[in-house]
């Protein structure tokens, strides 16, 4: 069995969905698990919509209207008989959407959120199963909570491996295509759980590794894993192959084409991922297996905006040690703060975070109380593996450079 990944912008209109179709219908052995986003920008829709809902906001009925009007459009445009059982499942669908809006009285946020944002992962695939099987491409819905099981952090939630994989493995024996959602989980009282922003590469890898499956493909709208994200840096070059641990090291960086959860379920089955353009899909792409030298050896940029950099030193200049900087991580991690930079003297410590869950208040005021606090919000975090003194050069051209870092392989910059 192979696993497909295809994310939102693959889908984000009936085109992609067709184009989706064509893809699969070119495999020659069909034994294909599907995994699919929320349709385009989805989750982002959805997260308004949870606001709305949480702050009491005139705003919720419109949010929703955009989301519902969304779907209908994509589905209309695909489905020319108006008695097609998608568009009844839709409006079931929407409608136990707007029950949960009804009936929850829980107030805690991370619930709340899992709760409503799976709608888009169901929508999308009850769309591309529909429409795959109009297609003529026979294939199963399945409700990934069924099969993904975690534990019960809300928005972060992690796998329970055990019980996943003993669910998991029998679909192995299916031998056609699978449709099913990526993102989502379930937790013990079966309410929904999600992996993390962009955690659907990560849900592919999952249920790749329960399955011992052939491979991981994962669509994306770039010819596959290039040495710079090419919104931000011209002439990008394509990577035809990674180790393992390249790539982790460039996901783990920042380089947003791959989740960084996703390589460890398929380094650990010796799994390999292809990642490849779903615009030409008879294009190689990146392969990304064990041993696999990076081609071409070229630096690679990744670049990660809206960082907080914080500089901190002890209250009566006193030496920053072991105890000062365990107090610190502490905070750091009660708080969720997600780490991309360490820089420390005898007298400061600096750390470049990203604040995932709006928490930067909180974590200044408890740190305030042992250090002197200063931070500059909105700094960007340049990385450059394999640097060279050209690459070096051209990121830190025009740029006010508030702090540097190298070891053998990895220069990383912090610029306003
Ligand atoms: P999905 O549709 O699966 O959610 P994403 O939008 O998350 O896909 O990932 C694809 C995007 O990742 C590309 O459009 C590109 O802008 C960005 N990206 C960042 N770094 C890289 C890189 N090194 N190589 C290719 N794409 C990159
Ligand atoms: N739909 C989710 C998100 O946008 C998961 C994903 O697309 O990977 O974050
Ligand atoms: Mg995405």
């Amino acid at each position: 069995m192979r696993v497909f990944k295809f994310g939102g912008a693959s889908v984000k209109d009936a085109a992609g969905v067709k184009n989706l179709t064509e893809i699969v219908r070119q495999q020659v052995n069909k034994d294909i698990l599907i995994v699919v986003s929320a349709m385009g920008k989805t989750t982002n829709a959805l997260e308004l919509v949870i606001s709305d809902y949480l702050n009491n906001s005139a705003d919720l009925k419109r949010d929703l209207e955009v989301v519902r009007t969304y779907h209908q459009t994509i589905i209309s445009e695909l489905f020319e008989d108006k008695t097609h059982s998608v568009y009844t499942q839709f409006e079931r669908d929407y409608k136990a959407l707007l029950e949960f809006l009804e009936i929850n009285t829980s107030g805690d946020y991370d619930f709340v959120y899992d709760q409503i944002i799976g709608f888009g992962e169901l929508f999308s695939t009850r769309i591309v199963s529909a429409f795959l099987e109009a297609s003529g491409l026979d294939n199963t819905w399945l409700d990934v909570r069924q099969y993904i099981k975690t534990n019960a952090s809300y928005r972060r939630a992690a796998v329970d491996w055990q019980v996943t994989k003993r669910l998991v493995t029998p679909l192995s024996v299916n031998g056609h295509i699978l449709v099913t959602q990526g993102f989502l989980g379930s937790n013990a009282n079966g309410f929904t759980t999600t992996l993390g922003r962009e955690g659907s590469d990560y849900s592919a890898a999952i249920l790749a590794g329960c399955l011992q499956a052939e491979s991981v493909t994962i669509w994306k709208d770039v010819p596959g894993v290039l040495n710079a994200d090419p919104r931000y840096f011209e002439g990008a070059q394509l990577l035809n192959a990674l180790s393992y641990n390249e790539a982790i090291e460039l996901a783990f960086y920042g380089a947003s084409v791959i989740h960084p959860k996703t390589l460890q379920p398929l380094q650990n089955n010796t799994i390999p991922l292809y990642v490849k353009s779903f615009l030409n899909p008879e294009q190689e792409g990146t392969k990304i297996a064990a041993d696999l030298k990076m081609e071409p050896e070229v630096p690679c940029f990744i670049l990660k905006q809206n960082q907080i950099l914080i500089s901190l030193s002890t209250l009566d200049f006193s030496y920053i040690v072991e105890e000062n900087i365990s107090d610190i991580f502490k905070i750091l991690h009660l708080f969720k703060m997600k780490v991309d930079l360490i820089q420390n003297s005898a007298i400061s410590f600096s750390v470049c975070i990203d604040d995932m869950y709006n928490n930067i208040e909180d974590v200044i005021q408890h740190l305030s109380v042992k250090f002197k606090v200063e931070y500059i919000k909105n700094v960007t975090l340049f990385t450059v593996r394999h640097y060279t003194a050209d690459a070096i050069s051209s990121v830190e051209q025009g740029k006010s450079i508030l702090l540097k870092q190298r070891n053998q392989h990895t220069l990383q910059i912090v610029t306003k």
